[in-house]
């Protein structure tokens, strides 16, 4: 099938507890019921402001946190359903690539030990006596210099550093990678490069990239499709020019406003739409539609009726929007 991965209704909570006795006094709703679909080779880009539980998705489908309920399938098995050699299998065929290139690398391993050190946990993927080899053709793949396989993380700039992650994220030859902000660490020179070569491997290997990131010219740039989240649930989801040029949830709209326009001319022109109020807890989410504490458009039955997410007025099926009064609005 064209889908790798399928998540539904997935969610995370994490008890809250208090007092001596721990007890449980509530949760926070990280991810709170998100569904949706991975096809292969193709880069799903997933915004939203911090807090809205993007990272911790990130970490569910990775099966590094204990999902609370719903279900993943990866390549039509049941994720969490598997234990032990399965499971191991399974994370051969999505990786990780993190956000930052100077805590996420071990200084002090050789970059040779780090880029081969997912053949130490799939010792059967590459015989012993073909890692290094391997390993300077990963190198290499990424833009670095082969020799430099026994240097330290530290002798690197962080534009290589990334570079160094990456190579060890590609090296099982996985279908997907989780990239989780991977270049918001990064200078803005720096961080062209890092995407361009993330595109170069994804045509070359054909990845597919889950590709989270706040900043969202980056995410446009990358992304075949954008999910955006708010509070623990995906608002809307979209192919990227629908998300960006005809966006229908009052929450995309709000955001896309706020990015600076390239064209000066454009700015100040009174199409920027101002969210009021603060992002409200993720252990306390508003009633009905999450959204309808800041939202300008909200009427009675907002705070009562909890949209779901599904398709808008366009009547695009893959374009979908949980809002009551969704209706597109054109992006200059
Ligand atoms: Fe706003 Fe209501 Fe739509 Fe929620 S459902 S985004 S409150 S208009
Ligand atoms: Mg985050």
């Amino acid at each position: 099938s064209d889908v790798v991965l399928r998540a539904e209704g997935l969610k995370k909570h994490y008890p809250i507890r208090r007092g001596v006795l721990r007890r449980t006094v509530g949760h926070v709703k990280a991810v709170d019921g998100v569904s949706f679909e991975l096809h292969r080779g193709e880069t799903l880009g997933i915004v939203g402001e911090s807090g809205c539980g993007k990272s911790t998705l990130g970490r569910l489908l990775m099966s590094l946190e204990e999902p609370t309920g719903g279900s993943l399938m990866f390549d039509g098995v049941d994720a969490f359903a598997q234990k032990g050699g399965d499971l191991r299998r399974l994370r051969r065929d999505i990786q990780i690539v993190f956000q930052d290139p100077y805590t996420s690398l071990d200084p002090r391993k050789t970059v040779g030990s780090i880029v081969g050190e997912p053949f130490e946990i799939h010792p059967d993927v590459v015989p012993r006596n073909k890692r290094r080899e391997r390993v300077q053709e990963l190198l290499e793949l990424v833009g670095l210099n082969p020799e430099h396989i026994n240097r330290y993380p530290h002798q690197f700039s962080g534009g290589q550093r990334q570079r160094i992650g990456i190579a060890r994220g590609v090296a099982l030859n996985p279908k997907v990678i989780i990239c989780d902000e991977p270049v918001s660490a990064l200078d803005v020179s720096v961080q062209a490069q890092v995407v361009n070569l993330l595109e170069k491997l994804q045509a070359e290997l054909g990845l597919a990239y889950i590709f989270i990131a706040h900043d969202l010219s980056v995410v446009r740039h990358i992304s075949d499709r954008v999910g955006v989240m708010y509070l623990g649930r995906m608002v809307e989801i979209g192919d990227e020019d629908q998300i960006y040029n005809r966006p229908t949830h009052p929450y995309t709209q709000a955001l896309l406003s706020a990015v600076p326009m390239p064209d000066p001319t454009l700015r100040g022109s009174g199409r920027q739409i101002m969210l009021t109020g603060d992002v409200p807890s993720p252990a306390n989410p508003p009633s009905g539609c999450r959204f309808h504490t800041r939202c300008w458009k909200a009427q009675d039955v907002c705070s009562v009726e909890d949209p779901a997410l599904e398709p808008r007025p366009d009547g695009v099926d893959a374009h979908r929007s949980a809002c009551h009064f969704a209706e597109p609005r054109v992006v200059v």
